[in-house]
């Protein structure tokens, strides 16, 4: 038997994890399995190049939760450690890893954000535990060791009888962390860090039920049998070539991700690039027309297969964290805070290469089924209007997919759109006036008014059209949108001199008076006589200003939105 002591400058590092990871104590089981991982896929390579002559078999990483030895055990078939190893990997690099993030991130780890995000390997296992033993017998032809330490910086190794290949992680759980002594427990954090890694992953058995025999009678019941419960899919959809996949296979990762999803996505886009850096993953367009500030499905961001958090701000760009599914990318550093990632060169291209392929896809949706993007456009418009708001590289591509659907359900592009109105829709000045409603019911008389000239009037309804409106002003040359209601809209609807009016001027008077107290605010006009139809003998305008002001007042003023001040939706 042999001790040693850890070589860390400090006498006890121990409570100093426990007390900068706090908020986070249950990422140990993600940092031991993820270890189990790389040990059997290290394995699996040496195997293949012909460096290890061992049969790599199909090996699974399993979790045991002992609740009367409080104890939990994270047993993989990898390739083991040696003894020199284990001192090399375990005592002084791991160690001398931690002081060094300790020293370094001592004073500003506690509010930066940075430990949520930040695994620590090995070490996290002494979060939860007050003792951890590592059993392990390398695959090379070595005898196996038991390395055990209780959270001094004092450790034993022993020999150990171990016989099969691979390591066992024991963590003796602490009186304060018998949380993860629970079945449930585990298999929350199983569920929400595991549910894709590459290695099986056991936890228990379960029950299958298996056909009936031939000739079974009805009353009997069918047989039974205890299987491994393996809570993971190693090769999710993300992981394969989009030419390996069908609408369906998305549709069931769509489920596997979100399980109480029940509406269909509307499409995905899957996301492969190699260089300038590594990222897969598939986003869905799922149906925006609910309440969007209390999403909870979110885009998750993942690691070699490997889930670390939900919070993609910074890394998919902010029009873009309406979508779901998943980012996976081992470029993407997640020591750093999150304002360090968003100045960091990697992370921008990032986002602009995600920018860049949802606009491919849906100018690729909008040229090969124009149908079908008609179709779907009131669920998508949210996200395409506010990405054209805010960043100007999509501006240019939706462009030219961007739909502005009329009253009667036709739907234009902006060229379209300016082509269809350059006959009858131009004022004194030569401006395209762009006519549009924001509520069919409410504007109804206005709308009938402004097709009975014969003009186009747009049904644009969205919480943010304003701003896009104003947007459009500003970068085309010579338009303006109007609404039906405005009062100016009388400079492009010609009076109609054969209209009589069917009130007499003392009609007409008194009820303009009537109708001016009613109403008691001077920023609306009467007009009398300016329509001709019997059912509306009057309108009430306003002018356009006016209710813009009013509208980017409630949006959150005008221009850009600033991060978590999106507009209600
Ligand atoms: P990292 O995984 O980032 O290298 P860790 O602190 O998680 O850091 O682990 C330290 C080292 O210990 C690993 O690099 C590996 O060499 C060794 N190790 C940890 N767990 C295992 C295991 N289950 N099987 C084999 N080696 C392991
Ligand atoms: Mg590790």
């Amino acid at each position: 038997m042999a001790t040693g002591k850890i070589n860390v400058s400090v006498d006890n590092i121990f409570p100093l994890i426990k007390k900068f990871l706090y908020s986070d104590h249950e990422i140990f089981l993600r940092e031991l399995i993820s270890n189990a991982t790389d040990a059997t896929l290290k394995l699996k390579h040496l195997t293949s190049i012909g460096e290890a002559s061992v049969e790599y078999g199909n090996p699974i990483i399993e979790i045991k939760v002992d609740k009367e030895g409080k104890k939990i055990h994270i047993i993989d078939q990898g390739l083991g450690m040696t003894e020199d190893e284990v001192k090399k990997y375990i005592n002084e690099v791991a160690f001398s890893g931690a002081e060094e993030f300790l020293d370094k991130y001592k004073d500003s780890a506690k509010d930066s954000g940075i430990i949520g995000h930040f695994g620590l390997g090995f070490y996290s296992a002494f979060m939860v535990a007050s003792k951890v033993e590592i059993i392990t017998k390398s695959f090379k032809d070595e005898p196996a060791v038991h390395w055990s330490c209780d959270g001094s910086p004092n450790f034993d190794l022993e020999p150990s009888d171990k016989t099969e290949r691979g390591t066992e992680i024991v963590l003796h759980v602490a009186d304060d962390s018998t949380e993860f002594l629970e079945d449930h427990r585990i298999n929350e954090l199983l569920s929400k860090y595991n549910k894709f890694m590459p290695v099986p992953i056991k936890f228990g058995t379960r029950t299958e039920t298996l056909p009936k025999p031939e000739g079974a009678k009805e009353e009997d019941a069918a047989p039974t049998e205890e299987v491994d419960n393996i809570i993971n899919n190693p090769t999710p959809a993300w992981t394969k070539q989009p030419a390996d996949l069908e609408t369906k296979d998305y549709q069931e990762f769509y489920r596997e991700l979100y399980p109480m999803q029940f509406e269909e996505p509307l499409f995905h886009i899957h996301l492969n690039v190699d260089y300038p850096f590594h990222l897969t993953g598939i986003l869905y367009f799922p149906r925006l027309s609910n309440d969007l500030n209390t999403q909870k499905d979110k885009i998750q961001l993942y690691q070699n297969q490997v889930y670390v958090t939900d919070n993609v701000e910074g890394i998919v760009p902010e029009f873009l964290m309406m979508l779901r599914g998943v980012v996976d990318s081992p470029d993407i550093p997640l020591n750093v805070s999150r304002s360090y990632l968003q100045a960091d060169g990697a992370v921008k291209k990032i986002s602009s290469y995600i920018t860049r392929k949802v606009a491919d896809k849906l100018s690729s949706l909008f040229k090969n089924n124009r149908e079908d993007f008609e179709a779907k456009w009131n669920d998508i418009k949210i996200v395409i209007e506010y990405g054209m708001l805010s960043e100007d590289k999509f501006f240019e591509k939706a462009d030219k997919f961007a739909l502005y659907p009329t009253v009667d359900g036709k739907f234009y592009t902006f060229e379209e759109l300016q082509e269809k109105l350059k006959a009858n829709q131009t004022d004194k000045d030569g401006k395209l006036v762009i006519l549009y409603a924001s509520d069919k019911e409410a504007q109804h008389s206005y709308i009938e008014a402004a097709k009975a000239k014969d003009y186009q009037v747009l049904l644009l309804d969205s919480p943010i059209i304003s701003h896009l409106m104003q947007k459009l002003e500003t970068s085309k040359e010579n338009i303006s949108f109007t609404r039906v209601d405005a009062d100016h809209i009388e400079n492009l609807i010609k009076k109609d001199e054969e209209q009589i009016s069917k009130l007499s001027d003392e009609e007409k008077e008194t009820l303009k008076k009537e109708l001016e107290e009613t109403i008691a605010n001077k920023s609306y006009t009467i007009q009398l006589e300016a329509m001709d139809s019997a059912a509306s003998p009057f309108i009430i305008t306003e002018p356009e200003f006016m209710r813009r002001m009013k509208e980017m007042q409630q949006t959150g003023g005008g221009g850009m939105f600033g991060m978590g001040n999106m507009p209600e939706m």
